[in-house]
């Protein structure tokens, strides 16, 4: 039943209903027709009495008997005159002979004088009634099939075919096609399932582009520094003796390249997962914040950066210090290579109510407002194509902002296309002292 279509499915539950009710009126119309009409009959003598007794002294009593019988078929005449009228010949031998009642009944007359009056009526259907009723159930037993095999036909395709349609577009969908549109109509529940499986075409498109976005950028960053190192340690391959300290610096540097952007990915990738591992411990933040800077500082020196930090109070946190770090460590990164000729990042930390508030401000070129929703996306670059001194691939921010909310913090920024940015990141404080900020 299951492999039936639900075009056939609609098409055999309307023809059953159908069916169900024909049966029902053929039961009534032939096998349930005799018992009815003479339960109906016996009311209506009953009737017939109750009405002449309320009359019988009345003036019109001729009228009633007159319309009793003119209507109702009901005879009505004093008992000592009455005859049984002959039945009427059954035209067919196969109906039974027609059954009659005959009903007696003494009124008490307001003279003092008493009447027997005697009712008699037919209580079976006479030949012609029964097959008058037979021929309308064969009409109507006919058009009711033609009406509902068309109806059922026209209403199990009206159903199904939006249905079709749209598992037509689903298989496309299916196999990659990530352009399908669903245009389901007709029927609301019909309307609503193509929009939600618009939307989700939509988001698999998405995530198919970042996908293939990825793709191409690692590719492209793995396959830089490892042709380099190739390259490099076939020169020294074949000349051993010309090996400088440069070329060995490239292969190490390149090295490092390859290891933080594998990291990345990995990283990324446990923590969508959920299967990222945090050790939190209390540990002084601004102590730590103050390392880092100074540790990046040496290493940007040389070409001209300046890093700073400001903070009102130190303050404990409990989280993963090692994560907070790479936090901190990429966005601070970001600031570095998109703060631009200002080449001044400063970090900045207070404390407001119970949390502590981490700012990376940079006066670089800053973020387009239509760029914001989506910057902390994986994958997502503002510029396809920039260079940074340490490969980038579009998964710096979305680790910040999976490792800050992991902690139950919050992040955000604040940006202004050419003014620079503020990135931000906020957490709970276990205790603060105040001190002097630098
Ligand atoms: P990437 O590794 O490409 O830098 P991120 O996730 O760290 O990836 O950043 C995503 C995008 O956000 C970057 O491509 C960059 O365009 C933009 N961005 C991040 N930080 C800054 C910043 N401080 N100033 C301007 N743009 C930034």
């Amino acid at each position: 039943m299951d492999r039936l279509k639900l075009q056939w499915k609609i098409f055999a539950y309307l023809i059953g209903f159908s069916s169900l009710l024909l049966i029902v009126l053929w039961l009534f119309q032939t096998v349930l027709l005799d018992d009815m009409y003479k339960a109906i009959r016996k009311n209506e003598i009953n009737k017939a009495i109750t009405l002449v007794e309320k009359h019988i002294n009345s003036s019109n009593l001729q009228d009633i008997i007159h319309t009793l019988q003119a209507e109702k078929e009901i005879i009505v005449s004093p008992t000592q005159e009455f005859r049984p009228p002959a039945i009427p010949m059954q035209p067919n031998s196969r109906m039974p002979k027609p059954e009659t009642i005959t009903r007696t009944k003494v009124f008490a007359l307001q003279n003092g004088q008493r009447l027997s009056l005697t009712f008699y009526a037919m209580i079976t259907p006479v030949e012609a009634t029964a097959s008058t009723l037979r021929l309308q159930l064969y009409g109507i037993t006919g058009i009711m099939v033609l009406l509902s095999v068309g109806l059922a036909l026209i209403i199990a395709r009206r159903v199904s075919k939006p249905i079709v349609v749209m598992n037509t577009s689903a298989k496309k969908l299916a196999t990659g096609n990530y352009n399908t549109r669903f245009s389901g109509h007709g029927f609301i529940e019909i309307k609503e399932l193509s929009d939600t499986l618009n939307t989700a075409a939509t988001e698999l498109s998405k995530v198919e582009n970042l996908r293939r976005e990825l793709m191409a950028n690692i590719s492209h960053d793995l396959r830089t520094p490892l042709s380099l190192i190739y390259s490099y340690a076939e020169m020294m391959h074949d000349f051993p003796e010309e090996i400088s300290k440069e070329q060995t610096q490239v292969i190490m540097e390149e090295t490092i390249r390859l290891t933080s952007l594998v990291n990345d990915i990995l990283d990324v990738s446990k923590l969508e997962s959920g299967t990222i591992e945090l050790n939190p411990f209390p540990y002084n933040l601004t102590e730590s914040i103050y390392i880092t800077i100074n540790r990046v500082s040496e290493l940007v020196k040389k070409d001209g950066y300046t890093l700073s930090f400001c903070y009102d109070q130190e303050v404990t946190i409990v989280a993963d210090e090692l994560k907070m770090t790479q936090v901190l460590y990429n966005l601070l990164l970001n600031g570095i290579t998109h703060g631009g000729d200002n080449k001044q990042v400063m970090v900045r930390q207070s404390v407001i109510g119970n949390e502590v508030k981490v700012e990376i401000i940079d006066h670089g070129e800053g973020i387009a407002s239509e760029h914001l929703p989506y910057i902390w996306d994986r994958y997502y670059k503002v510029e396809k194509n920039h260079k940074r001194p340490i490969s980038g691939t579009g998964l710096g921010l979305s680790i910040v902002k999976k490792i800050v909310e992991h902690h139950g913090g919050s992040c955000g920024v604040d940006s202004t296309r050419g003014d620079g940015s503020i990135f931000w990141y906020k957490l709970k404080v276990v205790n603060n002292s105040l001190k002097d900020g630098k």
